[in-house]
């Protein structure tokens, strides 16, 4: 196994880390928490971290206004509810919802959440009880969620209402999940395209993350393509005012949800965007160990810059008298400090922390609390930057490749794109061989669905994937979908449809398009008889 030897200067053995994770958490522990604890950074910036937030499984963060889709995203990945949730037009999550893997559904509520060592939540005790009643972990048995976490939260409202309403620091606990998450997805309504002030402000609050953040233009399907070009030049403009650097952020156009599309002008486009998608969550968790890794050299640097500000107003503060009227006074020439700070020790702007919430936070503070600067403390944090992490880095090769397949995100949405003629990159020109043509006890509508079979000119009694892709996009109905039902009928998985399995298909996009939710797995009065004794 790859492992890094960190021998710690003179005092005691030398260290072993087998994993990324396993340095940056004893790192983390032995060199940055101790000048974290010294300088208050906890109470100014984020809690501290525990090593669940380094083994943590990748997390995944939904941000939107209310009625994008976010609920719907996560059931559409899923291919199935999960435990709490609620969809519906008015707005329904109300809460933050961790949907995580478990052996069986439940619903473990915020309380129990944050006295749980075993999960990462702990540090989410200090936004209080009315954030705690608001906050819940879903657990089910669904394999998209075996190797990563994903989190849906209360739909944005506009106006005063909310603010109030909540009770609760909204922003703040979004910049705490979004400081750990490895993905944030912002979701846009294609249909419904404005954006809110408070939606705004939770974007701005994400400042420092915007390596993390992708767009999803949803519900694309609601609008013509002529439409959709000019609501996408609108979304690139509205973020370019309150995202550093929009032309980077990826958008994924398409419609997230397992409803017929409404245009499906777009189709190939959607399906190309779904692909990019679904194999960009897919690498997180490969991706998860330098995350983690960026992350921690991201609050170093922050660290390091809290406990110059913080020494220099200890610097500054008189021994003895005109305490308080001072501690003013430093507050209101803050910036002063932070321009001192980036000249002594050449900061860049953007490693200082917004200056209205450190005058905030400063109000509070007891200034004769603070301590000096410590240049052994520093010094060791630098040489973890400078040395430290460089090993760990030359780790993730070696990690990345061990990351075995089962790590992979499969499963639900996943699935249905994995194989067959709905799979990605499959072009309509497919020919497959020959088979025997069997019959089937006919259904209500099986004289219906063999016509359709016998126009696609079925050769040697099957109809290629390719020709029956053709045929099943007319329903309107997703890839994924479709993909799935095309799994669920090619009962002998031979890549074709006999007469049986199309009729099969067909009844199964007629159950899909009711409404219904299509079987798991095929049950015995699914099967055709002639397919009885295949496994499905
Ligand atoms: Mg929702
Ligand atoms: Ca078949």
């Amino acid at each position: 196994m790859f492992s890094w030897l960190r021998k710690e200067g003179g005092n005691g053995a030398p260290q072993v880390f087998r994993t990324v994770a396993e340095g940056l958490s004893s790192l983390y522990k032995e060199v940055l928490l101790p000048l974290e604890e010294e300088y208050f950074f906890h109470e100014f910036n984020s809690p501290r971290l525990d090593d669940s937030d380094f083994f943590a499984k990748p997390m995944i963060l939904l941000i939107g206004q209310y009625s994008t889709g976010k609920t719907s995203f996560i059931r559409y990945l899923l291919e199935n509810d999960f435990p709490g949730m609620r969809i519906g037009p008015e707005p329904t999550t109300d809460r933050f919802i961790a949907v995580m893997y478990g052996d069986r559904d439940a619903v473990i509520p915020g309380n129990a959440l944050i006295v749980d060592p075993k999960r990462q939540f702990r540090a989410l005790s200090k936004f209080g009880n009315a954030f705690l009643n608001r906050f819940q972990c879903s657990v089910s048995p669904n394999s998209v969620i075996e190797n990563i976490t994903i989190i849906d939260t209360p739909g944005i409202l506009s106006g005063e209402k909310q603010r109030k309403d909540r009770g609760y620091d909204f922003v703040g606990v979004l910049e705490w999940f979004a400081e750990r998450a490895d993905r944030i997805v912002l979701l846009f309504d294609a249909h419904k395209l404005d954006i809110s002030d408070e939606f705004r402000k939770c974007i701005e609050a994400l400042r420092g993350q915007d390596d993390k953040i992708r767009i999803v233009l949803n519900k694309s399907d609601m609008v013509d393509h002529q439409q959709l070009m000019r609501v996408y030049g609108a979304l690139m403009w509205s973020l370019g005012k309150v995202i550093r650097t929009p032309e980077t952020a990826r958008v994924y156009i398409g419609s997230f949800w397992d409803k017929p599309l409404k245009y499906d002008i777009n189709r190939r486009l959607f399906e190309a965007e779904e692909q990019d998608l679904f194999a960009e969550i897919q690498s997180l968790p490969k991706n998860a160990a330098l995350r983690k890794l960026n992350d921690l050299i991201k609050r170093a640097r922050h660290a390091l810059v809290h406990a110059y500000i913080i020494s220099t107003l200890r610097r500054d503060m008189p021994s003895m008298f005109g305490k308080e009227n001072k501690k003013m006074q430093l507050i209101n020439n803050l910036h002063e400090v932070y321009r001192e700070i980036e000249r002594t020790y050449h900061i860049s702007p953007g490693d200082f922390p917004p200056m209205g919430r450190m005058k905030e936070v400063l109000k509070d503070q007891d200034f004769s609390k603070f301590h000096a600067l410590k240049p052994k403390m520093i010094e060791k944090v630098e040489n973890m930057l400078a040395n430290d992490m460089t090993n760990l880095m030359q780790m993730l090769p070696a990690e990345e490749a061990q990351s075995a397949p089962e790590k992979v995100v499969r499963g639900g949405a996943f699935a249905g794109t994995e194989q067959g003629p709905f799979a990605a990159g499959q072009g309509e020109g497919a020919d497959y061989g020959a088979g025997e043509l069997q019959e089937w006890v006919v259904e209500e509508h099986k004289t219906k669905y063999d016509k359709l079979f016998f126009e696609l000119g079925p050769i040697d009694g099957k109809v290629s994937g390719a020709t029956a892709k053709k045929q099943m996009v007319q329903s309107k109905l997703p890839n994924t979908v479709l993909g799935r039902i095309w799994k669920l009928s090619d009962v002998d998985r031979d890549g074709m449809l006999d007469q049986d399995e199309f009729a099969l298909a067909q009844h199964l996009m007629q159950v899909k398009l009711d409404g219904h939710e299509l079987p798991a797995n095929l049950p015995p009065h699914l099967i055709p008889p002639s397919k009885r004794g295949f496994s499905s």
